[in-house]
């Protein structure tokens, strides 16, 4: 077993793009593969899959992410695919949760359709998990199956049951809105998250799925999801809502919060500290992107690299060769990153790769 990297390194200076954004977010993506199949992330068939050869190994994984809380990411965002097919997952989080950033520990969360929840949720809770966000588009069986092409609808019930009597808060459920697919059911879902003392998140569909199936015309918007819920609650908008993706309302005079992902018609590009990390070692700097920064030849082909070679990267040199290519590399991703994102740009081309591949 390849010697895992120490916990903490010499703090290395914080990610700052060319716009002033200071990035403190990564997200993960385990595996491109999934249990589910919805119709705005992945065909039903025909889906081609990373070679298992190229998945990033735990130790690969926990090497990035060591760099990366140097140089203060102290959000690590496990996703994918379905994270909980990883058959090491417990272990990843085993392994992320001591990390620490030049202002503390990091936080371990995840994103997960919810499936395997009851069977790892303690472990992961005692390997350091920190928050889960369980990803349920309708409460409806037959609607369930059709969207997902699979029976699954009890499992990820038994999944958020599981995750509401954890301690993991606050607990987060996703909803994509859909025109004729699911927005009947708004305040539905809004009543069931509040039943199990969580957030309910809408959000906005984007254009990322791999058929290339989005319709601007037929997308759910912000506006109009809050004037449905706006008919059966008063929502007053929660200030502070700083790099988060979700714009937040309480709901009558709480405690319960519903929030808005608006992606499409109100970008909030302007605040973002996020970077994706792909399940093949690719450093992406947007979720629509067409760039990725390739950390395999870093990991892989370290006979390029002198062991204990030093790269200065702004403040302070790294102690490792690699260690040091792997923080040139995420910088070359910030320096390339754009202002926003171009959806809305008619010459606006989608990512090659859908979402389930990129990590949502
Ligand atoms: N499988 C896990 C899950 O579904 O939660 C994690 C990966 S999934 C790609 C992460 C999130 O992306 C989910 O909440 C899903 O609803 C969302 N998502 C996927 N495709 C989307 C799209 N085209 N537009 C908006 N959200 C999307
Ligand atoms: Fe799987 Fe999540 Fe994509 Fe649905 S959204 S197909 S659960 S990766």
């Amino acid at each position: 077993m390849p010697r895992m990297p120490q916990t903490t390194m010499v703090a290395t200076a914080p990610l700052v793009d060319t716009h002033g954004r200071v990035h403190r977010d990564l997200r993960i993506s385990l595996t491109d593969r999934c249990s589910l199949r919805c119709t705005y992330c992945m065909p039903e068939q025909g889906n081609e899959w990373l070679a298992r050869s190229s998945i990033l190994s735990t130790e690969e994984i926990v090497r990035i992410a060591r760099v990366a809380a140097a140089a203060g990411i102290s959000t690590f965002r496990l996703t994918g695919g379905e994270p909980l097919l990883r058959p090491d997952i417990v272990e990843v989080v085993r392994a992320l949760a001591p990390l620490e950033t030049p202002d503390g520990p990091v936080q371990i969360a995840m994103t997960t359709n919810g499936i395997r929840l009851p069977d790892f949720l303690p472990d992961l809770v005692e390997a350091g998990l920190s928050r889960v966000n369980i990803s349920l588009d309708t409460l409806r069986r037959d609607r369930f199956h059709d969207l997902t092409r699979r029976d699954r609808l009890d499992d990820v019930l038994a999944g958020v049951a599981a995750a509401a009597a954890s301690g993991l808060r606050p607990l987060k459920l996703n909803a994509v809105a859909m025109r004729g697919v699911n927005d009947d059911e708004l305040c539905d879902l809004v009543e069931f998250a509040m039943a199990h003392d969580a957030q309910l998140r809408f959000i906005e569909q984007m254009p990322l799925d791999i058929g290339h199936t989005w319709d601007r015309t037929t997308m759910v918007t912000r506006d109009e999801i809050l004037a449905t819920l706006s008919e059966r609650w008063e929502l007053t908008p929660v200030p502070g809502r700083g790099g988060a993706p979700a714009e937040r309302w309480q709901i009558d005079d709480g405690p319960h919060t519903v929030g808005v992902i608006a992606s499409v018609t109100a970008p909030f590009c302007g605040d973002c500290d996020r970077l994706r990390l792909t399940a093949d070692g690719q450093l992406r700097n947007c979720l629509f992107s067409r760039s990725e920064y390739d950390l395999m030849p870093v990991l892989r082909g370290g006979a390029a690299v002198a062991a204990g070679e030093a790269v200065s990267i702004g403040v302070r040199p790294l102690d490792t060769g690699i260690d040091a290519r792997i923080d040139d590399v995420l910088r070359s991703c910030i320096r390339g990153k754009l202002p926003g994102h171009a959806i809305n740009d008619p010459a606006f081309l989608q990512p090659v790769r859908g979402m389930n591949a990129i990590g949502g």
